[in-house]
């Protein structure tokens, strides 16, 4: 094989974290060779703290480990059955944690490191890379904390629109949790050409009574702190709620809540004071996203909050909201279905930068993109990802499956899932449900294993 050859045929790796350390293991696995290009320890995050490939940046905990009733111990358990390096690893460096898979951060890390240097088609290199080569085979995978000279080489190729340095989630609600007799689908002033547009939005009406205890229960909610340095720049267009809230007691009836044009369908007669609307936050049309409510306000302080809106009070939600320093793309628009960027496909995206969200999504992302980027270098066709495993319904989710103009990253969650046909809706149902999605996911899945061996 002649230099060049040599040079063209590695797969070149950017960002040596949950996703790019995956990635790196399943390719050099399929027997290609691999370099990671990882900045640290010689450029530094405010998060990380050592010079480790694959090291946890905050929780210790893989979130749960059940397979069967759980999205999140789904995609460990597809994972596992791929030999992903970060469960194998997890596994030997396992705490007791009850039904949540948590580790010892830095024998993790270290063991991560150790095995993909003794691997004989890796090799790591640490240095920043600050561009997007135009040749060769590379996956980005360089995460939330991507270093500001090639977020800015990124946005130069997508434009400012396709590339968010900071997230402002909104919390994303079941649609089979909220409580239709008192919510309603309209549009406001009924504005949109056809009846699907016309009804886009659910409503839940509020009274002022409701409305005035909503706003206490904002004010006094417990909220998280920013990390310093982290809100440089974040809030133009989306406070969060409860800075709104703070700034006047009708600020919100103002903004995200405003009542006009909107008639309550269930109470023709009563001009509801205050209206939470919620949109479709997939095309299954099984998710939708509380607008506007993105919010610093703690996890256990926002269920209580959210499910005092009139139809929600039973909300079971997919996402919480959050806001963080987080570098995504817009994947919907951007990528391919194999992760590859459409305007240079000789690049992928892998983790948390593709817009999923957590360690577990991001490893699974550069689980599918090294074995991807190693089947096109081997000259080898791929079938799709099944839509049914969890990792068929994320990367659907995020290259085609999301709502583009509001795309905002995400978890893993059954929210994301085909409906199993002839099952119990609603709460009752939940368990068989839940039961049937992950038994098809795992068929599946294990199909779509069988073309490597
Ligand atoms: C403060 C913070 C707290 C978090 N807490 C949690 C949590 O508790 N639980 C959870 O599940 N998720 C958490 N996340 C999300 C978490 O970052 C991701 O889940 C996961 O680490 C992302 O994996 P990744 O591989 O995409 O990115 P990372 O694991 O961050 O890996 C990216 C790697 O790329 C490197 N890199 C960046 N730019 C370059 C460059 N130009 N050249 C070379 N290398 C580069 C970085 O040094 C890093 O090693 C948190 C994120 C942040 C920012």
């Amino acid at each position: 094989m002649s230099h060049f050859m040599t040079q063209t045929e590695t797969l070149h790796i950017v960002g040596g974290g949950m996703a790019g350390s995956e990635a790196a293991w399943q390719a050099a696995n399929m027997g290609v060779k691999v370099v990671i290009h990882e900045m640290r320890p010689k450029v530094e995050t405010f998060a990380h703290q050592t010079g480790n490939l694959g090291e946890m940046v905050c929780s210790n905990s893989f979130r749960s480990d059940d397979d069967e009733q759980n999205a999140v111990g789904l995609l460990h358990w597809e994972m596992r059955a791929a030999n992903g390096l970060i469960m194998q690893t997890a596994e030997e460096h396992r705490l007791p944690a009850g039904g949540a898979l948590a580790v010892d951060r830095e024998p993790f890390a270290e063991s991560i490191t150790a095995k993909l240097k003794a691997h004989p088609n890796v090799s790591v290199s640490y240095e920043e890379i600050t561009s997007l080569p135009t040749e060769g085979h590379w996956i980005f995978a360089t995460g939330p904390l991507t270093s500001t000279q090639l977020g800015q080489a990124i946005q130069s190729e997508t434009g400012a629109e396709a590339l968010a340095f900071f997230d402002a989630i909104a919390p994303i609600v079941y649609a089979d949790s909220i409580d239709m007799s008192q919510a309603w689908m309209q549009s406001r002033y009924d504005k949109g050409e056809t009846e699907e547009e016309r009804t886009a939005y659910l409503n839940c009406p509020m009274t002022k009574e409701q409305h005035e205890a909503f706003i206490d229960a904002l004010l006094a909610a417990d909220k998280t702190e920013f990390h310093e340095g982290e809100t440089a720049g974040y809030f133009d267009g989306c406070l969060p709620i409860e800075v709104m809230a703070e700034r006047g007691r009708e600020t919100l009836r103002h903004g995200p809540m405003k009542p006009v044009g909107l008639t309550n369908p269930h109470q023709p007669d009563e001009k509801p004071y205050a209206v939470v609307q919620l949109r479709r936050d997939n095309a299954l049309g099984t998710l939708f996203n509380i607008v506007g409510f993105q919010t610093k306000m703690k996890y256990g302080a926002q269920t209580d909050v959210f499910r005092m809106i009139p139809g929600l009070e039973d909300a079971k939600f997919a996402r919480l909201g959050g806001i963080h320093r987080n570098t995504f793309l817009n994947s919907p628009t951007l990528l391919d279905a194999q992760m590859r960027l459409k305007s240079r496909p000789n690049i992928r995206f892998a983790g948390q930068i593709t817009g999923v969200e957590g360690y577990v999504e991001s490893a699974a992302m550069g689980l599918l993109a090294g074995r991807m980027a190693a089947a096109e270098i081997l000259g080898k066709t791929l079938e799709t990802v099944p839509q049914d495993s969890a990792m068929g319904a994320l990367i659907h989710h995020i290259t085609g499956g999301a709502e583009a103009k509001t795309f905002q990253p995400m978890n893993v969650n059954f929210g994301l899932f085909q409906p199993v046909e002839g099952l119990k809706g609603g709460r009752r149902g939940r368990k068989d449900r839940y039961k049937a999605y992950t038994d098809r996911a795992k068929a599946a899945w294990s199909t779509w294993l069988e073309q490597f061996s």
